[in-house]
């Protein structure tokens, strides 16, 4: 990646933060700090049926809490119709996008029950009439290598088919909305949750198609509950709560796989963290003054 380090945070205003959100919050951070460079939130404020109102200044007002201020304004996403607007008619014109007029009863009958691929029903109905737009997929299979995971390649024509970027209902669909913002904020490096490591390479052939630029990326460990399961607002998940800043900071760097810090304010937790988190990933030490002595922590 060309440029300074830009990172970013982009949580759903569905929900209040809850520790599984707090984990990739608080490790995009640090890897930005890290990295000496920016971090930015993008609030994902794209289906408004699942949203709250209010949540989006209260995640923001969390974050802040627990030491994470944004470097540059908010980015909504609801403000950002235009450019998704934009790249449609890019892969229009490259002819990269179709109509789907199939109903979920249509796909439940041509699936077998435990596939979610889409089997290419509209694929020659071209761009005519209404229905949901679906971005037409290569037979050939992607790859990137994830920072913590190592290489992850998928065919995305055999494990998902083509998919959808703008919904039957109007609404922009997650990947085109995050690969356009990605790219607009000149973001150089996402760290996230592991649930998105499978949908990177559908990221990655939006991006080749749309001619931006792949940044890096770092998938985390997700936080389950007693049964498994994701944290997430239809699981219950608790509130991050903000008077125990901390304490909650503590629970979520021990999730990322490190000791404790034992620090006993925000600002000593972060003081330790990001030098242990330049540690594990082998950063560059802060650049040294002229006349220094070199150092010698240097990246392989
Ligand atoms: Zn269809």
């Amino acid at each position: 990646m060309n440029g300074p380090y830009r990172g970013r945070f982009a949580p759903s205003p569905t929900g209040p933060l809850h520790q599984g959100s707090l984990v990739a919050a608080l490790a995009s951070w640090l890897d930005a700090r890290a990295h000496f460079g920016k971090w930015l939130i993008r609030i994902e404020d794209i289906d408004p049926p699942r949203e709250r109102s209010g949540i989006a200044a209260q995640q923001i007002q969390v974050l802040q809490a627990l030491g994470m201020s944004a470097d540059e304004p908010v980015l909504f996403q609801s403000t950002r119709c235009e450019a998704y607007q934009g790249a449609l008619r890019e892969l229009r014109r490259t002819q990269r996008v179709f109509c789907c007029i199939c109903t979920r009863a249509d796909l439940a009958l041509t699936n077998k029950a435990s596939s979610r691929r889409y089997p290419g029903t509209c694929r020659q109905r071209g761009f005519a009439g209404t229905g949901a737009i679906r971005f037409r997929v290569n037979a050939a299979t992607i790859g990137f290598e994830d920072r913590a995971c190592g290489y992850f390649g998928q065919n995305i024509e055999d494990c998902v088919g083509d998919f959808v970027i703008r919904r039957a209902d109007g609404l922009w669909a997650y990947q085109l909305a995050v690969v356009v913002d990605d790219a607009f904020q000149q973001i150089t490096h996402v760290v996230r949750g592991a649930d998105l490591l499978d949908n990177t390479p559908r990221q990655i052939a939006l991006q080749h198609a749309l001619g931006l630029p792949t940044p890096r990326y770092l998938h985390v460990p997700l936080v389950l509950d007693a049964a498994g399961r994701k944290l997430s607002k239809q699981t219950h998940a608790p509130a991050v709560d903000p008077r125990n800043a901390v304490a909650e900071l503590e629970q979520a760097w021990q999730h990322l796989g490190f000791s404790p810090t034992g620090a006993r304010s925000v600002e000593g937790f972060q003081q330790q963290a990001v030098a242990r988190w330049r540690e594990k990933w082998r950063l560059l030490a802060p650049p040294e003054p002229e006349g220094a002595p070199a150092g010698t922590n240097k990246s392989p």
